[in-house]
């Protein structure tokens, strides 16, 4: 199987084993919502989150903190190192929100050039790669005009570099315009996930985008504001039995302190110890449960 880049260099994409694909480490979102809440930076604390993960049987974190979320990859391959946890980092613009307005200028191919940049040859003075384009985001009521410069940058980067993309999609059917416009722009269907589709609570929702061949992410898993999980494993099981189990992705899209270990709750080990029960209840097999988490995760990853 293919490589995939991660923080301390490339690894077979079979050898990533269990994969939480769409997470927060590093992460803050202060400027915007002007709370302690979306504020992770210690990489002492951090670091003992990602070794409790790896104790309940986790392997590798995606962490699909870019512009606007301020990254730190260096901060991630320091976690990597002291926890042996394999970490990949994003590269893209969250959403208009988190823009700078320096993009207002920017074309498609500048977009696209630093994603580029990012992918081939690591994010500046660091030698550390990017492996994944995303959580590139737009707003739940509709794309914005920048939004959508950074999506169809992303096609274009993955026409040339064939590493999978990422989306955020909150609430509404968003994700099919975020679709419309990737696959328009020449994005790779195989290599393509919307996001956060769990936070549609309508299965058809679902439905419409694997049709379409494209990857869905249900990632708010244990975020009970958006969906009750119990409801999540049962629509899994669903989509499931209707075949479509290798478009499936899963996580927990941690990117609060009042889900950390530290505070008390379950941190990443979440889907682990809370979720995986509850889809085996809704009849998922541990089969499946393995597709889920470590094939499927992995055959995306590696890209093409
Ligand atoms: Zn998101």
């Amino acid at each position: 199987m293919k490589n995939v880049e991660t923080v301390l260099g490339p690894v077979p994409a079979d050898q990533l084993g269990f994969i939480l694909p769409h997470e927060h480490l590093l992460v803050d979102t202060y400027d915007v919502r002007r709370s302690a809440e979306g504020v992770l930076l210690e990489l002492a604390t951090m670091s003992d989150e990602v070794a409790d993960y790896k104790a309940a049987g986790g392997n590798t974190i995606v962490d699909q903190t870019i512009y606007g979320l301020h990254p730190d990859p260096s901060g991630l391959a320091e976690i990597s190192k002291a926890t042996g946890v394999h970490i990949i980092a994003g590269t893209g613009f969250y959403h208009q929100q988190y823009y700078p307005e320096w993009l207002d200028g920017w074309s498609v191919t500048q977009i696209a050039n630093r994603m580029l940049g990012h992918i081939v040859d690591g994010f500046a003075g660091t030698g550390i790669k990017a492996g994944i384009m995303g959580e590139l985001g737009t707003h739940h009521r509709g794309v914005k005009a920048n939004e959508r410069k950074v999506l169809e940058a992303a096609a274009k980067v993955q026409a040339e570099t064939k590493r999978p993309i990422g989306t955020h999609a909150l609430f509404t059917e968003v994700g099919i315009e975020q679709l419309n416009i990737l696959e328009a722009a020449g994005a790779d269907l195989d290599i393509t996930l919307i996001g956060h589709c769990d936070t549609n609570r309508d299965i058809e929702y679902s439905r419409k985008l694997l049709k379409r061949g494209v990857w869905i992410g249900y990632d708010a898993v244990g975020q009970l504001d958006k969906q009750r999980d119990e409801l999540r494993a049962q629509t899994i099981a669903t989509l499931i039995g209707e075949g479509y189990l290798d478009k499936i992705l899963i996580s927990t899209d941690i990117a609060a302190r009042a889900r950390l270990k530290i505070h008390g709750n379950e941190g990443y080990k979440f889907l682990i110890t809370k979720f995986l029960p509850l889809l085996r209840s809704a009849g998922v097999t541990n089969d499946q449960i393995d597709t889920l988490t470590r094939k499927n995760p992995q055959r995306f990853l590696a890209g093409k």
